[in-house]
C-alpha cells in the first residue's frame, strides 16, 4: 500500500539527536534558540518562539495578544479540531464560519457577516496547505478593528503574491508533528511580528517568565525539548526540496486525474501540498466512503480531511447552518502526495483513481 503521507527520517536527524543525547543537556536549550533563529527564513525574519505542539502554539498565541474570556475569534468549522480547541483552551468562544467551495478556506464574506461587538479575531487556516484569501481579511480586520491570526499548521513554505503563510496575522502558527511538511517529532511555532507578543510567548511556554525563579506571570510548560529542536534542524534544512517535489507530483496529478476535481490555487498563490485534496461532486458520503474503499483496495492510501466539521463534533454539538462546509465534508479525498513517492507509485495512484472515478 502507499501510504497517505510518509514522514522523512534520515541518518542527519539521528546523528542530531544522539548529539543532543551526548550532551546530557536535553530540555529547552541552544537547539531550540537555534530552530527559532533558522526557521525565522520561512517567515520574513519575524520573531519565532518554539512550544511543544501546534496547539500550544495556537493556545500560547491567543493569550499572548491578549485574548480575555469570553472573547469571540471567527474560525472555520472546516478544520482539525485544534483550529477550535485552542480558541476555548484560551477562554474565547470560538465562531464557525462556512468556506469558499473551491479554495476550502474561511469565506471572508461570510465571516465579515458573523461579526459582533464580542468579536476580538479571525483566524483563517491555511487548509491542505493554500494560503486564505488574507488581503482580504487583512482589509476586513483593519476595518473592523479586530486582530487576524493565521493557523498556519499545515502551511510550511506556502505563498500568496510572494508574501508567505505566517507574514500576515499578528499571530501565526505552525505544527511539527509527524505527518505535517517537515516535523521535530511533536512541536510547533509562534511567529510573531509584535515585540510584546513574542515577550508574552516567551514567558507562557516556560512557567510565565524568561529568568529562572523571577516568574512574572502565571504560565504554562509548553516548551520544546532540544532533542526535538534538533530533529527540527535537519528538517528546516530539507522542507524546500520536499515542497517543490510535492508540488511537481501535484502538478503530475493535475495533468493526469480524470472525472475528479483537482485542488484549486489561486492565482498568484504557491500552495505547499500539506495535502492533495480531490472532490468527487455531488456524490453522497457513502458514495465517497465506498471510494475510499476502492482506492485503498488499489493499493492507494488515502483519507478524509475532516468527515464531520468541527462544530457538529460531540465537543461542541452545535446546530449551524454551513451549507458549503456541509458539501465539501461529503465528497473530499486526500490522496498521496508526499515527497518520496516514485514515478511508479504517482502512476498508479493516477490509475486507481481515474478507474474508481470513472465507476462513480
Ligand atoms: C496539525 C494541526 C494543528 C495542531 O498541531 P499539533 O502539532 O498536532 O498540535 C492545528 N491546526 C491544524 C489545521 C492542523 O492541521
Amino acid at each position: 500500500m502507499i501510504p497517505a503521507a510518509r514522514p522523512i527520517i534520515g541518518d542527519e536527524e539521528r546523528a542530531a539527536v544522539d548529539r543532543v543525547l551526548q550532551s546530557g543537556m536535553m530540555a529547552q536549550g541552544p537547539e531550540v534558540k537555534s530552530f527559532e533563529e533558522e526557521f525565522a527564513q520561512f517567515v520574513g525574519g519575524r520573531h519565532c518562539i518554539a512550544v511543544n505542539s501546534g496547539t500550544s502554539a495556537l493556545h500560547l498565541g491567543f493569550i499572548a495578544a491578549g485574548l480575555q474570556p469570553g472573547d469571540e475569534v471567527i474560525v472555520p468549522s472546516f478544520s482539525f479540531a485544534a483550529t477550535a480547541n485552542a480558541v476555548v483552551l484560551a477562554g474565547g468562544v470560538p465562531v464557525f464560519g462556512d468556506i469558499d467551495p473551491k479554495t476550502f478556506n474561511l469565506d471572508p464574506k461570510h465571516a465579515e457577516s458573523l461579526i459582533t461587538s464580542r468579536t476580538r479575531g479571525i483566524m483563517p487556516v491555511h487548509l491542505y496547505g493554500h494560503i486564505a484569501d488574507m488581503d482580504l481579511f487583512e482589509t476586513l480586520g483593519k476595518k473592523h478593528g479586530i486582530t487576524i491570526y493565521e493557523d498556519a499548521a499545515q502551511a510550511h513554505l506556502a505563498s500568496l503574491n510572494g508574501r508567505m503563510a505566517g507574514e500576515w496575522g499578528k499571530v501565526a502558527s505552525f505544527s511539527f508533528y509527524p505527518t505535517k511538511n517537515m516535523t521535530s517529532g511533536e512541536g510547533g511555532m509562534i511567529v510573531t511580528n509584535d515585540d510584546e507578543v513574542e515577550r508574552q510567548s516567551r514567558m507562557l511556554r516556560n512557567q510565565g517568565g524568561v529568568i529562572r525563579y523571577q516568574n512574572e506571570i502565571v504560565g504554562f510548560n509548553n516548551r520544546m525539548t532540544d532533542i526535538h529542536a534538533a530533529i527540527g534542524r535537519v528538517q528546516v534544512t530539507k522542507v524546500k526540496a520536499w515542497t517543490d517535489q510535492r508540488r511537481k507530483n501535484a502538478a503530475y496529478l493535475d495533468a493526469h486525474l480524470k472525472g475528479v476535481t483537482v485542488p484549486y490555487v489561486r492565482p498568484g498563490s504557491e500552495h505547499s501540498y500539506h495535502q492533495y485534496t480531490i472532490r468527487l461532486p455531488g456524490v453522497t458520503s457513502q458514495e465517497r466512503d465506498q471510494a475510499i474503499t476502492d482506492i485503498k483496495a488499489g493499493g492507494v492510501g488515502c483519507d478524509v480531511y475532516y468527515p464531520t466539521p468541527i462544530h457538529r463534533l460531540p465537543s461542541f454539538k452545535l446546530s449551524l447552518d454551513l451549507p458549503v462546509t456541509e458539501e465539501i465534508v461529503k465528497e473530499v479525498i486526500s490522496i498521496p502526495v508526499h515527497p518520496s513517492l516514485t514515478q511508479a507509485e504517482l502512476e498508479q495512484v493516477v490509475s486507481v483513481v481515474n478507474d474508481v472515478a470513472s465507476r462513480i
